[in-house]
Protein backbone atom coordinates (compact mmCIF):
# COMPACT_ATOMS: atom_id res chain seq x y z
CA UNK A 1 0.00 0.00 0.00
CA UNK A 2 1.23 3.46 -1.03
CA UNK A 3 0.83 6.33 1.46
CA UNK A 4 1.00 10.18 0.15
CA UNK A 5 4.26 11.23 1.28
CA UNK A 6 4.00 15.57 1.86
CA UNK A 7 6.65 17.10 -0.73
CA UNK A 8 8.02 20.01 1.26
CA UNK A 9 10.02 20.94 -2.18
CA UNK A 10 6.93 20.93 -4.16
CA UNK A 11 3.95 22.82 -2.57
CA UNK A 12 0.50 21.48 -2.91
CA UNK A 13 -1.66 22.69 -5.62
CA UNK A 14 1.25 24.14 -7.88
CA UNK A 15 1.02 23.91 -10.86
CA UNK A 16 3.76 21.16 -12.68
CA UNK A 17 6.96 23.78 -12.86
CA UNK A 18 8.06 24.62 -15.86
CA UNK A 19 11.60 23.10 -17.33
CA UNK A 20 13.09 26.58 -16.94
CA UNK A 21 16.73 25.22 -17.97
CA UNK A 22 14.93 24.81 -21.22
CA UNK A 23 12.63 27.75 -21.18
CA UNK A 24 16.13 29.84 -19.97
CA UNK A 25 18.09 28.51 -23.40
CA UNK A 26 14.93 29.31 -25.60
CA UNK A 27 14.86 32.79 -24.12
CA UNK A 28 18.70 33.13 -24.69
CA UNK A 29 18.77 31.79 -28.12
CA UNK A 30 15.85 33.93 -28.76
CA UNK A 31 17.44 37.39 -27.51
CA UNK A 32 20.75 36.48 -29.80
CA UNK A 33 18.54 35.89 -32.80
CA UNK A 34 16.65 38.68 -32.02
CA UNK A 35 20.06 41.05 -31.67
CA UNK A 36 21.70 39.25 -34.95
CA UNK A 37 18.18 39.94 -37.13
CA UNK A 38 18.16 43.92 -35.42
CA UNK A 39 21.72 43.79 -36.72
CA UNK A 40 21.22 42.20 -40.21
CA UNK A 41 18.06 44.68 -40.73
CA UNK A 42 20.13 47.71 -39.85
CA UNK A 43 23.11 46.99 -41.46
CA UNK A 44 21.31 46.14 -44.66
CA UNK A 45 19.22 49.27 -44.59
CA UNK A 46 22.04 51.77 -43.90
CA UNK A 47 24.33 49.31 -46.63
CA UNK A 48 21.01 50.42 -49.30
CA UNK A 49 21.22 53.93 -48.05
CA UNK A 50 24.76 53.97 -48.51
CA UNK A 51 24.58 52.74 -52.28
CA UNK A 52 21.29 55.05 -53.23
CA UNK A 53 23.33 57.94 -52.15
CA UNK A 54 26.30 57.04 -54.59
CA UNK A 55 23.84 56.51 -57.57
CA UNK A 56 22.98 59.59 -56.95
CA UNK A 57 26.24 61.05 -57.31
CA UNK A 58 27.27 59.26 -60.04
CA UNK A 59 24.24 60.21 -62.05
CA UNK A 60 24.94 64.03 -61.45
CA UNK A 61 28.52 63.28 -62.33
CA UNK A 62 27.96 61.77 -65.38
CA UNK A 63 25.49 64.72 -66.07
CA UNK A 64 28.64 67.21 -65.28
CA UNK A 65 30.34 65.28 -67.41
CA UNK A 66 27.90 65.11 -70.23
CA UNK A 67 27.13 68.57 -70.32
CA UNK A 68 31.07 69.55 -70.27
CA UNK A 69 31.52 66.94 -73.52
CA UNK A 70 28.33 68.77 -75.62
CA UNK A 71 29.98 72.28 -74.33
CA UNK A 72 33.11 70.96 -75.59
CA UNK A 73 32.01 69.61 -78.92
CA UNK A 74 29.17 72.38 -79.64
CA UNK A 75 32.01 75.34 -79.50
CA UNK A 76 33.81 73.86 -82.30
CA UNK A 77 31.42 72.71 -83.95
CA UNK A 78 29.88 76.36 -83.99
CA UNK A 79 33.63 77.55 -85.11
CA UNK A 80 33.62 74.87 -88.08
CA UNK A 81 30.24 75.80 -89.21
CA UNK A 82 30.96 79.69 -89.84
CA UNK A 83 34.59 78.46 -91.23
CA UNK A 84 32.71 76.33 -93.98
CA UNK A 85 30.38 78.60 -94.84
CA UNK A 86 33.01 81.00 -95.39
CA UNK A 87 34.98 78.76 -97.21
CA UNK A 88 32.53 77.52 -99.19
CA UNK A 89 31.32 80.75 -100.34
CA UNK A 90 35.00 81.86 -100.94
CA UNK A 91 37.31 79.00 -101.70
CA UNK A 92 40.57 78.60 -100.54
CA UNK A 93 42.72 79.54 -103.28
CA UNK A 94 45.55 81.45 -102.45
CA UNK A 95 44.72 84.77 -101.93
CA UNK A 96 42.21 83.70 -99.01
CA UNK A 97 45.11 81.54 -97.37
CA UNK A 98 46.82 84.06 -95.70
CA UNK A 99 43.66 85.67 -93.69
CA UNK A 100 41.92 81.83 -93.65
CA UNK A 101 45.29 80.78 -92.00
CA UNK A 102 45.33 84.16 -89.15
CA UNK A 103 41.50 82.83 -88.63
CA UNK A 104 41.88 79.34 -87.80
CA UNK A 105 45.24 80.56 -85.54
CA UNK A 106 43.05 82.90 -83.71
CA UNK A 107 40.19 80.93 -83.33
CA UNK A 108 42.62 78.10 -81.46
CA UNK A 109 44.34 80.64 -79.45
CA UNK A 110 40.38 81.51 -78.43
CA UNK A 111 39.11 78.39 -77.68
CA UNK A 112 41.21 76.81 -75.53
CA UNK A 113 40.21 72.80 -75.91
CA UNK A 114 41.32 73.45 -79.59
CA UNK A 115 44.42 71.52 -80.60
CA UNK A 116 44.46 72.91 -84.09
CA UNK A 117 42.42 73.22 -87.26
CA UNK A 118 42.99 72.00 -90.32
CA UNK A 119 42.01 72.19 -93.94
CA UNK A 120 42.41 69.38 -96.44
CA UNK A 121 41.54 69.36 -99.78
CA UNK A 122 39.54 66.69 -101.73
CA UNK A 123 43.04 64.70 -101.83
CA UNK A 124 43.53 65.12 -98.13
CA UNK A 125 46.44 67.00 -98.83
CA UNK A 126 47.01 70.58 -96.30
CA UNK A 127 45.90 73.42 -97.64
CA UNK A 128 45.59 75.85 -94.12
CA UNK A 129 46.42 75.04 -90.91
CA UNK A 130 45.91 76.61 -87.69
CA UNK A 131 50.03 76.61 -87.31
CA UNK A 132 52.37 78.95 -89.04
CA UNK A 133 54.13 75.94 -91.12
CA UNK A 134 52.51 73.52 -93.27
CA UNK A 135 53.42 69.95 -92.57
CA UNK A 136 54.98 68.43 -95.29
CA UNK A 137 54.04 65.26 -97.45
CA UNK A 138 51.91 62.89 -95.61
CA UNK A 139 47.94 62.87 -96.84
CA UNK A 140 45.09 62.60 -94.30
CA UNK A 141 43.75 60.39 -96.98
CA UNK A 142 44.00 57.53 -94.87
CA UNK A 143 42.21 58.85 -91.65
CA UNK A 144 39.03 57.56 -90.39
CA UNK A 145 37.06 61.14 -90.66
CA UNK A 146 38.38 62.04 -94.13
CA UNK A 147 36.92 58.73 -95.61
CA UNK A 148 34.04 59.62 -93.56
CA UNK A 149 33.41 62.86 -95.07
CA UNK A 150 34.29 61.38 -98.98
CA UNK A 151 31.63 59.20 -98.61
CA UNK A 152 29.10 60.73 -97.38
CA UNK A 153 27.15 63.90 -98.22
CA UNK A 154 25.98 65.09 -95.00
CA UNK A 155 27.33 67.99 -93.73
CA UNK A 156 26.96 67.71 -89.69
CA UNK A 157 30.18 67.48 -87.57
CA UNK A 158 31.42 64.22 -87.28
CA UNK A 159 33.08 63.24 -84.54
CA UNK A 160 35.97 60.61 -85.11
CA UNK A 161 38.03 57.96 -83.30
CA UNK A 162 41.04 59.39 -81.68
CA UNK A 163 44.75 60.01 -83.09
CA UNK A 164 47.79 61.62 -82.47
CA UNK A 165 48.23 64.70 -84.39
CA UNK A 166 50.53 64.41 -87.23
CA UNK A 167 51.34 67.86 -86.46
CA UNK A 168 52.78 67.91 -82.92
CA UNK A 169 52.38 63.68 -81.91
CA UNK A 170 49.51 65.18 -79.61
CA UNK A 171 46.06 63.24 -78.68
CA UNK A 172 43.11 64.75 -80.20
CA UNK A 173 39.56 64.03 -81.06
CA UNK A 174 38.98 64.79 -83.98
CA UNK A 175 35.72 67.01 -84.99
CA UNK A 176 35.10 67.63 -88.63
CA UNK A 177 32.72 69.02 -91.67
CA UNK A 178 32.69 68.51 -95.22
CA UNK A 179 33.55 71.22 -97.49
CA UNK A 180 31.18 71.38 -100.40
CA UNK A 181 31.23 73.19 -103.81
CA UNK A 182 28.07 75.22 -105.01
CA UNK A 183 26.55 71.85 -106.82
CA UNK A 184 27.71 69.62 -103.69
CA UNK A 185 30.44 68.19 -104.73
CA UNK A 186 33.31 66.90 -102.33
CA UNK A 187 35.84 69.77 -101.68
CA UNK A 188 37.74 69.14 -98.84
CA UNK A 189 37.45 68.27 -94.82
CA UNK A 190 37.74 70.87 -91.97
CA UNK A 191 38.88 69.80 -89.17
CA UNK A 192 39.34 70.79 -85.69
CA UNK A 193 41.42 68.71 -83.30
CA UNK A 194 40.42 68.45 -79.92
CA UNK A 195 42.81 68.09 -77.12
CA UNK A 196 42.53 65.13 -74.86
CA UNK A 197 44.29 66.76 -72.42
CA UNK A 198 41.23 68.81 -72.14
CA UNK A 199 39.12 66.05 -70.84
CA UNK A 200 41.81 64.44 -68.92
CA UNK A 201 42.24 67.81 -66.89
CA UNK A 202 38.58 67.81 -66.64
CA UNK A 203 38.12 64.07 -65.28
CA UNK A 204 40.95 65.10 -63.25
CA UNK A 205 38.75 67.55 -61.62
CA UNK A 206 36.76 65.22 -59.90
CA UNK A 207 37.72 63.21 -57.04
CA UNK A 208 37.38 60.12 -57.69
CA UNK A 209 38.88 56.90 -55.54
CA UNK A 210 42.28 54.49 -56.87
CA UNK A 211 39.64 52.25 -58.78
CA UNK A 212 37.68 55.07 -60.36
CA UNK A 213 37.05 55.13 -64.01
CA UNK A 214 35.50 58.16 -66.45
CA UNK A 215 35.37 58.02 -69.81
CA UNK A 216 33.85 59.35 -72.66
CA UNK A 217 33.22 57.36 -75.91
CA UNK A 218 31.68 57.46 -78.76
CA UNK A 219 28.24 56.03 -79.80
CA UNK A 220 29.25 52.95 -81.32
CA UNK A 221 31.68 52.04 -78.59
CA UNK A 222 34.68 53.41 -79.75
CA UNK A 223 36.99 54.79 -76.45
CA UNK A 224 37.78 58.51 -77.04
CA UNK A 225 39.05 59.66 -73.18
CA UNK A 226 39.99 58.18 -70.51
CA UNK A 227 40.67 58.55 -66.80
CA UNK A 228 43.05 56.51 -66.07
CA UNK A 229 44.94 57.16 -68.93
CA UNK A 230 45.63 54.20 -70.46
CA UNK A 231 47.13 55.04 -73.72
CA UNK A 232 46.78 51.47 -75.41
CA UNK A 233 43.09 51.92 -74.60
CA UNK A 234 42.50 54.89 -76.59
CA UNK A 235 40.47 53.92 -79.64
CA UNK A 236 39.12 50.36 -78.86
CA UNK A 237 36.13 49.13 -78.38
CA UNK A 238 34.14 49.10 -75.62
CA UNK A 239 30.58 48.13 -77.74
CA UNK A 240 31.03 44.76 -76.28
CA UNK A 241 30.77 45.81 -72.60
CA UNK A 242 27.25 45.39 -70.53
CA UNK A 243 26.58 49.80 -70.85
CA UNK A 244 26.84 49.85 -74.82
CA UNK A 245 25.26 45.92 -75.22
CA UNK A 246 22.59 46.14 -72.60
CA UNK A 247 22.04 49.03 -70.77
CA UNK A 248 22.11 52.08 -73.51
CA UNK A 249 19.68 50.25 -75.57
CA UNK A 250 17.47 50.33 -72.70
CA UNK A 251 18.00 53.45 -71.30
CA UNK A 252 19.93 56.91 -72.25
CA UNK A 253 21.51 57.26 -69.05
CA UNK A 254 21.12 55.66 -65.77
CA UNK A 255 23.29 53.65 -62.81
CA UNK A 256 24.34 50.09 -62.77
CA UNK A 257 26.77 47.84 -61.02
CA UNK A 258 29.28 45.58 -62.77
CA UNK A 259 31.76 43.72 -62.41
CA UNK A 260 35.09 44.28 -64.22
CA UNK A 261 36.20 41.57 -66.01
CA UNK A 262 39.64 43.17 -66.32
CA UNK A 263 40.46 43.29 -62.64
CA UNK A 264 37.48 42.01 -61.10
CA UNK A 265 36.35 44.96 -59.20
CA UNK A 266 32.75 45.55 -58.50
CA UNK A 267 32.16 48.99 -59.93
CA UNK A 268 28.74 51.63 -59.30
CA UNK A 269 28.50 53.13 -63.01
CA UNK A 270 26.49 56.24 -63.77
CA UNK A 271 26.50 56.63 -67.56
CA UNK A 272 24.69 58.77 -70.05
CA UNK A 273 24.70 59.33 -74.00
CA UNK A 274 24.52 62.83 -75.42
CA UNK A 275 21.42 64.47 -76.81
CA UNK A 276 23.60 66.51 -79.45
CA UNK A 277 26.53 64.27 -80.35
CA UNK A 278 26.82 60.23 -80.72
CA UNK A 279 28.70 60.66 -77.74
CA UNK A 280 28.51 58.51 -74.44
CA UNK A 281 29.86 59.30 -71.12
CA UNK A 282 30.12 57.40 -67.96
CA UNK A 283 31.81 57.53 -64.15
CA UNK A 284 32.54 54.52 -61.77
CA UNK A 285 33.30 54.00 -58.31
CA UNK A 286 34.64 50.84 -56.41
CA UNK A 287 31.67 49.50 -53.99
CA UNK A 288 34.32 48.84 -51.77
CA UNK A 289 35.09 52.66 -51.89
CA UNK A 290 31.76 53.68 -51.56
CA UNK A 291 30.69 51.27 -49.01
CA UNK A 292 34.03 51.94 -47.23
CA UNK A 293 32.30 53.90 -44.46
CA UNK A 294 29.79 51.31 -44.08
CA UNK A 295 32.63 48.68 -43.71
CA UNK A 296 33.72 49.88 -40.79
CA UNK A 297 30.61 51.10 -39.31
CA UNK A 298 29.51 47.52 -40.11
CA UNK A 299 32.07 46.34 -37.59
CA UNK A 300 32.17 48.53 -35.04
CA UNK A 301 28.33 47.40 -34.94
CA UNK A 302 29.24 43.79 -35.48
CA UNK A 303 31.48 43.65 -32.29
CA UNK A 304 29.26 45.64 -30.50
CA UNK A 305 26.42 43.10 -30.74
CA UNK A 306 29.31 39.91 -30.63
CA UNK A 307 30.12 41.10 -26.94
CA UNK A 308 26.66 41.41 -25.89
CA UNK A 309 25.48 38.25 -27.48
CA UNK A 310 28.61 36.76 -26.06
CA UNK A 311 27.75 38.18 -22.29
CA UNK A 312 24.19 37.41 -22.73
CA UNK A 313 25.35 33.54 -23.47
CA UNK A 314 27.26 33.94 -20.36
CA UNK A 315 25.19 35.13 -18.55
CA UNK A 316 22.85 31.82 -19.86
CA UNK A 317 25.51 29.47 -19.12
CA UNK A 318 26.34 30.33 -15.66
CA UNK A 319 22.24 30.61 -14.90
CA UNK A 320 21.49 26.60 -16.31
CA UNK A 321 24.19 25.63 -15.13
CA UNK A 322 23.05 27.14 -11.41
CA UNK A 323 19.61 25.90 -12.67
CA UNK A 324 21.25 22.43 -12.96
CA UNK A 325 22.98 22.55 -9.84
CA UNK A 326 19.57 23.31 -8.14
CA UNK A 327 18.04 21.00 -9.99
CA UNK A 328 20.54 18.30 -8.61
CA UNK A 329 20.31 19.71 -5.45
CA UNK A 330 16.80 18.95 -5.32
CA UNK A 331 17.17 15.84 -6.51
CA UNK A 332 19.32 14.59 -3.91
CA UNK A 333 17.87 16.33 -1.32
CA UNK A 334 14.30 14.36 -2.32
CA UNK A 335 16.06 10.96 -2.63
CA UNK A 336 17.38 12.08 1.05
CA UNK A 337 13.83 12.76 1.87
CA UNK A 338 12.39 9.38 0.45
CA UNK A 339 15.28 7.86 2.24
CA UNK A 340 14.66 8.95 5.56
CA UNK A 341 10.58 8.49 4.93
CA UNK A 342 10.94 5.32 4.06
CA UNK A 343 13.47 5.03 7.28
CA UNK A 344 10.69 6.46 9.29
CA UNK A 345 8.19 4.32 8.10
CA UNK A 346 9.69 0.46 7.21
CA UNK A 347 11.26 -1.90 9.26
CA UNK A 348 14.67 -2.03 8.52
CA UNK A 349 15.34 -5.91 8.89
CA UNK A 350 11.73 -7.17 6.78
CA UNK A 351 11.31 -3.65 4.70
CA UNK A 352 7.69 -4.19 5.53
CA UNK A 353 5.88 -1.07 6.77
CA UNK A 354 6.07 -0.20 10.39
CA UNK A 355 4.20 0.63 13.60
CA UNK A 356 4.60 4.40 13.07
CA UNK A 357 2.70 3.69 8.92
CA UNK A 358 0.39 0.93 10.38
CA UNK A 359 -1.32 3.30 12.87
CA UNK A 360 -1.29 6.33 10.24
CA UNK A 361 -2.70 4.33 7.53
CA UNK A 362 -5.34 2.72 10.06
CA UNK A 363 -6.41 6.13 10.18
CA UNK A 364 -7.23 6.95 7.04
CA UNK A 365 -8.80 3.22 5.87
CA UNK A 366 -11.05 3.97 8.98
CA UNK A 367 -11.61 7.16 7.49
CA UNK A 368 -12.44 5.99 4.07
CA UNK A 369 -14.49 2.81 5.11
CA UNK A 370 -17.06 5.19 7.10
CA UNK A 371 -17.05 7.13 4.06
CA UNK A 372 -17.77 4.23 1.92
CA UNK A 373 -19.70 1.58 4.55
CA UNK A 374 -16.69 -0.65 3.72
CA UNK A 375 -15.22 -3.14 5.75
CA UNK A 376 -11.78 -3.12 7.35
CA UNK A 377 -9.94 -6.60 7.83
CA UNK A 378 -6.97 -7.16 10.11
CA UNK A 379 -4.93 -9.72 10.25
CA UNK A 380 -2.57 -10.72 13.55
CA UNK A 381 0.11 -12.77 13.62
CA UNK A 382 2.50 -14.70 15.70
CA UNK A 383 5.00 -17.22 14.73
CA UNK A 384 4.78 -20.35 16.98
CA UNK A 385 7.39 -21.86 19.16
CA UNK A 386 9.68 -18.76 17.79
CA UNK A 387 11.91 -18.35 21.02
CA UNK A 388 12.80 -21.96 20.78
CA UNK A 389 13.94 -21.44 16.93
CA UNK A 390 16.21 -18.77 18.17
CA UNK A 391 17.40 -20.88 20.65
CA UNK A 392 18.25 -23.50 18.56
CA UNK A 393 19.19 -22.13 15.71
CA UNK A 394 20.49 -18.29 16.91
CA UNK A 395 19.54 -14.75 16.16
CA UNK A 396 20.80 -14.52 12.96
CA UNK A 397 18.92 -17.88 11.37
CA UNK A 398 15.87 -15.95 13.55
CA UNK A 399 16.32 -13.12 11.70
CA UNK A 400 16.57 -14.96 8.59
CA UNK A 401 13.75 -16.70 9.07
CA UNK A 402 11.46 -13.47 9.86
CA UNK A 403 12.86 -11.99 6.49
CA UNK A 404 11.02 -15.11 4.77
CA UNK A 405 7.86 -14.77 6.72
CA UNK A 406 7.70 -10.92 5.54
CA UNK A 407 8.26 -12.30 2.18
CA UNK A 408 5.04 -14.58 2.51
CA UNK A 409 3.38 -11.80 4.03
CA UNK A 410 4.61 -9.47 0.96
CA UNK A 411 3.21 -12.36 -2.04
CA UNK A 412 0.13 -12.26 -0.21
CA UNK A 413 -0.78 -8.40 0.22
CA UNK A 414 -2.15 -8.69 -3.78
CA UNK A 415 -4.14 -5.35 -3.44
CA UNK A 416 -2.56 -2.19 -4.08
CA UNK A 417 -4.22 -1.10 -0.72
CA UNK A 418 -3.37 -4.55 1.30
CA UNK A 419 -0.45 -2.93 3.77
CA UNK A 420 1.74 -5.81 5.26
CA UNK A 421 3.33 -4.69 9.13
CA UNK A 422 6.53 -5.96 10.99
CA UNK A 423 4.21 -5.04 14.52
CA UNK A 424 6.79 -5.74 16.68
CA UNK A 425 9.71 -8.84 17.58
CA UNK A 426 8.02 -11.69 15.71
CA UNK A 427 4.50 -10.32 15.97
CA UNK A 428 3.40 -9.05 11.88
CA UNK A 429 -0.13 -7.45 11.55
CA UNK A 430 -1.69 -7.76 7.95
CA UNK A 431 -4.06 -4.39 7.04
CA UNK A 432 -6.72 -5.09 4.38
CA UNK A 433 -9.16 -2.83 3.50
CA UNK A 434 -12.58 -3.27 2.00
CA UNK A 435 -12.08 -6.48 3.05
CA UNK A 436 -15.47 -8.42 5.33
CA UNK A 437 -14.46 -11.37 7.68
CA UNK A 438 -14.51 -14.03 5.05
CA UNK A 439 -12.06 -12.45 3.03
CA UNK A 440 -9.51 -11.35 6.15
CA UNK A 441 -9.76 -15.44 7.24
CA UNK A 442 -8.69 -16.37 3.33
CA UNK A 443 -6.17 -14.53 2.96
CA UNK A 444 -5.14 -15.56 6.38
CA UNK A 445 -5.32 -19.48 5.53
CA UNK A 446 -3.12 -18.82 2.24
CA UNK A 447 -0.59 -17.11 4.58
CA UNK A 448 -0.63 -19.96 7.09
CA UNK A 449 -0.14 -22.24 4.27
CA UNK A 450 2.24 -20.75 2.33
CA UNK A 451 4.86 -20.42 5.59
CA UNK A 452 4.04 -23.97 5.84
CA UNK A 453 4.97 -24.48 2.06
CA UNK A 454 8.20 -23.05 2.81
CA UNK A 455 9.22 -25.83 5.19
CA UNK A 456 11.57 -24.07 7.01
CA UNK A 457 12.92 -26.97 9.53
CA UNK A 458 12.50 -26.11 13.38
CA UNK A 459 12.80 -28.57 15.36
CA UNK A 460 11.19 -27.08 18.37
CA UNK A 461 7.72 -27.31 16.76
CA UNK A 462 6.01 -30.45 16.88
CA UNK A 463 5.02 -30.03 13.16
CA UNK A 464 8.65 -29.91 12.41
CA UNK A 465 8.36 -27.20 10.64
CA UNK A 466 7.93 -23.13 11.20
CA UNK A 467 4.42 -22.28 11.00
CA UNK A 468 2.14 -19.31 12.35
CA UNK A 469 -0.98 -18.73 13.99
CA UNK A 470 -3.50 -15.91 12.81
CA UNK A 471 -6.06 -14.07 14.32
CA UNK A 472 -8.71 -12.33 12.31
CA UNK A 473 -11.00 -9.49 12.38
CA UNK A 474 -13.00 -6.94 10.30
CA UNK A 475 -15.44 -4.57 10.80
CA UNK A 476 -17.09 -1.63 9.40
CA UNK A 477 -16.57 1.66 11.05
CA UNK A 478 -18.86 4.24 11.80
CA UNK A 479 -16.56 6.97 12.09
CA UNK A 480 -15.98 7.12 15.73
CA UNK A 481 -13.38 3.80 15.64
CA UNK A 482 -10.79 3.29 18.35
CA UNK A 483 -7.28 1.96 16.89
CA UNK A 484 -6.74 0.66 19.95
CA UNK A 485 -9.94 -2.42 20.22
CA UNK A 486 -9.60 -2.93 16.49
CA UNK A 487 -6.16 -4.04 17.14
CA UNK A 488 -7.17 -6.28 20.58
CA UNK A 489 -9.97 -8.03 18.70
CA UNK A 490 -7.33 -8.92 16.32
CA UNK A 491 -5.09 -10.07 19.02
CA UNK A 492 -7.79 -11.60 21.20
CA UNK A 493 -8.45 -13.79 17.76
CA UNK A 494 -4.36 -14.46 17.56
CA UNK A 495 -4.53 -15.77 21.45
CA UNK A 496 -7.40 -17.86 20.51
CA UNK A 497 -5.35 -19.17 18.08
CA UNK A 498 -2.82 -20.19 20.02
CA UNK A 499 -4.62 -21.46 22.23
CA UNK A 500 -6.34 -23.90 20.30
CA UNK A 501 -2.95 -25.36 19.32
CA UNK A 502 -1.05 -22.75 17.09
CA UNK A 503 -0.74 -23.10 13.69
CA UNK A 504 -4.11 -22.13 12.83
CA UNK A 505 -6.18 -18.83 11.84
CA UNK A 506 -8.64 -17.78 13.78
CA UNK A 507 -11.97 -15.26 13.81
CA UNK A 508 -12.94 -13.32 17.15
CA UNK A 509 -16.67 -13.17 16.82
CA UNK A 510 -18.29 -10.59 18.53
CA UNK A 511 -21.83 -11.65 18.39
CA UNK A 512 -22.04 -14.37 20.57
CA UNK A 513 -19.90 -12.42 23.41
CA UNK A 514 -18.03 -15.79 23.42
CA UNK A 515 -14.69 -16.36 21.67
CA UNK A 516 -15.60 -18.65 18.36
CA UNK A 517 -12.90 -20.39 17.09
CA UNK A 518 -12.17 -21.44 13.57
CA UNK A 519 -9.67 -23.85 11.99
CA UNK A 520 -8.67 -22.72 8.99
CA UNK A 521 -8.81 -24.87 6.13
CA UNK A 522 -6.00 -27.05 4.99
P1 LIG B 1 4.51 -18.79 21.02
O1 LIG B 1 4.27 -19.94 20.14
O2 LIG B 1 3.64 -18.80 22.23
O3 LIG B 1 4.44 -17.49 20.36
O4 LIG B 1 5.96 -19.01 21.52
P2 LIG B 1 7.19 -18.06 21.28
O5 LIG B 1 8.40 -18.69 21.70
O6 LIG B 1 7.16 -17.57 19.90
O7 LIG B 1 6.86 -16.93 22.27
P3 LIG B 1 6.91 -15.40 21.99
O8 LIG B 1 5.97 -15.09 20.93
O9 LIG B 1 6.70 -14.73 23.31
O10 LIG B 1 8.38 -15.28 21.52
C1 LIG B 1 9.08 -14.11 21.41
C2 LIG B 1 10.44 -14.43 20.99
O11 LIG B 1 10.69 -13.94 19.70
C3 LIG B 1 11.46 -13.77 21.89
C4 LIG B 1 12.62 -13.54 21.03
O12 LIG B 1 13.56 -14.58 21.24
C5 LIG B 1 12.07 -13.67 19.63
N1 LIG B 1 12.27 -12.47 18.94
C6 LIG B 1 11.58 -11.30 19.06
N2 LIG B 1 12.06 -10.36 18.22
C7 LIG B 1 13.09 -10.96 17.49
C8 LIG B 1 13.97 -10.52 16.47
O13 LIG B 1 13.94 -9.39 16.03
N3 LIG B 1 14.86 -11.43 15.99
C9 LIG B 1 14.93 -12.69 16.47
N4 LIG B 1 15.82 -13.56 15.97
N5 LIG B 1 14.14 -13.12 17.43
C10 LIG B 1 13.22 -12.27 17.95
MG1 LIG C 1 5.21 -13.25 20.23
MG1 LIG D 1 5.60 -16.44 19.05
Amino acid sequence: MTIPIHDPLQPPGTLKRLPLRKAAALFIVAVCLCLSGLLYLQLEQTRRQDLATAQIASSNLTRAMAQQAEDTFLAADLVLTSLVDWVENDGYGAAQRPRLQKTFARRVQQLQQLDGMFLFDRDGQWVITSYPDLPRGNSVADREYFKFHLQNASTVAHIGRAIRSRENGEWIIPISKRINDRDGHFQGVLMAGIKMAYFDRFFKSFSLDDNGIMFLGLKDGTLLARRPFDDSLIGSSLAQGRIYSKLLPEAPAGTATIRSVVDGVVRLYGYRQLGMYPLVVAAASSRDTILKGWYERAFQASVIVALVILGVGLFGWVFIHQVRQGERIEKNLRKAQRALEEIATHDSLTGLANRRLFERSLEIEFARGARQSSPVGLIMLDIDFFKRYNDAYGHVAGDHCLIQVAQVLKNCCQRKADLAVRYGGEEFAVLLPDTDINGTLSIAGQIRRSVMDKCITHSGSPTGYLTVSLGCYSFIPSGNDSLEEFIQHADAALYQAKNAGRNRAAVLSLESSVAELMRSDR
